[in-house]
């Protein structure tokens, strides 16, 4: 690194998340970690372009091998998700969400979403959020006794409220979403629908989640989390929305794309086509379920108690934890772990549930032995932190001893 010349400081620091990626079991069910040439593509030159606009239509001269990289990533997008347009440009899955609104609704319209508390994004309504400040969301949630979601009430609320937009996604629901009903729901009630899947981008396509995009008008998602790309977002939509999709990205929304970003989406987009992403996907599913099956066997409750995708919720209520003391107990071990809210949890909002999820575990090559491993790893801390903190913290590094990360970076 020649920053390590220029400047020492952060350098360091960077050398410094490095080990700490390295020296901890990253179970982030929003996190991953991506290949070498995903990192490459992104720290480049490319990052000195302006490229406001669109392939041939760009507000900068010298944009022809930007519109190579942005051409090829569409493609590869198009391509993957059988989706009729792709925008490569949204800067994360937020700015996608806020794309499509600004597309298609003005302030004050209706939109119906899920419930924060039951897995809702920020994005999707809440009150600190530009959504919830300038749109009328309403929500839907799960059924209290199964916890999944609960179609009727959706397709009865839909009928009531006449949205103009339906919102599929959640960032915590640990079980397949069925989009094809949401369609129904949607067409049924006049309104468009939105697929959301930031989380399950990699799973859908992998083809082992079923795919929204047939079903739906538009259909975003953030490239990081299981699709295992750069930070970043894209929007799918049927073609008769490519327009104004394009232009509510740019100018609407935003400035000048990430170039450098764009080509590590691409890159990405390249890997997730291939048979071995397909293998990885299949081992995230296989050890998800599998981690799940060994917290329950330690007396953990998971909400709907169990999962169908990539991460699950652990409820702590019947543990004497809250979230925040579990959460950093964990990390003191090396687990890193992230707080969320409880569905029907009238106690205290995001203080008993702990999120975990398998692309990261998974990526570094663990399966399912190393599942209940982790899942023994975790009981303990949490059961008894005194007396095995010390005993979970070697057995976290021998775990990772087995699993390097980067072994090529220093
Ligand atoms: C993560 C997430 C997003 C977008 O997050 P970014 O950090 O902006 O990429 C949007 N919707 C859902 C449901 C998410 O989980």
């Amino acid at each position: 690194m020649s920053i390590l010349k220029s400047d020492i400081k952060l350098a360091e620091i960077i050398r410094n998340e490095l080990f700490r990626q390295r020296n901890s079991i990253n179970l982030i069910a929003s996190e991953n970690y991506v290949s070498p040439s995903v990192i490459e593509a992104q720290i480049n030159l490319l990052t000195n372009k302006y490229a406001c606009g669109y392939p041939d239509h760009r507000y900068y001269a010298g944009c022809r091998y930007m519109d190579e990289i942005e051409n090829l990533a569409i493609e590869r997008a198009e391509t993957l998700f059988s989706a009729e347009h792709a925008n490569l440009q949204p800067y994360s899955g937020a700015q996608a969400n806020f794309a499509v609104y600004f597309s298609s609704l003005e302030p004050g319209d209706t939109i119906l979403a899920m419930d924060r508390t039951h897995g809702g994004h920020l994005t999707h309504g809440d009150s600190h959020n530009f959504s919830g400040r300038y749109f009328d969301f309403n929500f839907y949630g799960l059924d209290k006794k199964t916890e999944r979601i609960d179609y009727q009430k959706v397709l009865e609320l839909a009928l009531k409220k006449k949205p103009k937009l339906i919102i599929a996604g959640s960032s915590s629901y640990s079980r397949l979403i069925d989009f094809k009903i949401f369609g129904e729901i949607a067409e049924k009630s006049g309104a468009c629908l939105m697929a959301d899947i930031a989380h399950i981008a990699g799973i859908v396509a992998a083809g082992l989640h079923p795919s929204p995009v047939s079903y739906s008008d538009f259909v975003t998602m953030s490239t990081h989390k299981t699709l295992r790309g750069p930070r970043g977002g894209i929007i799918l939509c049927k073609r008769k929305y490519a327009d104004t999709i394009d232009k509510a990205v740019f100018p609407g929304i935003q400035g000048g794309p990430l170039m450098q970003v764009i080509a590590a989406k691409a890159v990405c987009l390249k890997e997730a086509s291939l048979p071995e992403f397909k293998k990885y996907q299949k081992q995230v599913l296989t050890n998800a379920r599998m981690l799940a099956g060994a917290l329950k066997e330690r007396g953990f409750i998971l909400v709907s108690g169990g999962t169908d995708n990539h991460m699950m919720t652990i409820d702590l209520r019947n543990k004497n934890v809250t979230a925040c003391d579990a959460e950093k107990m964990l990390e003191h071990i090396g687990i890193n772990v992230s707080r969320c809210s409880l569905p029907f949890d009238i106690i205290q909002e995001g203080k008993n549930g702990i999120r975990i999820g398998t692309p990261s575990v998974t990526s570094r090559g663990m399966s399912e032995k190393d599942m209940s491993f982790i899942a023994g790893i975790i009981s303990m801390a949490v059961e008894n932190f005194s007396a095995n903190k010390k005993k979970a913290a070697l057995m976290v590094k021998e775990l990772l001893s087995r699993y390097p990360l980067y072994p090529e970076h220093i």
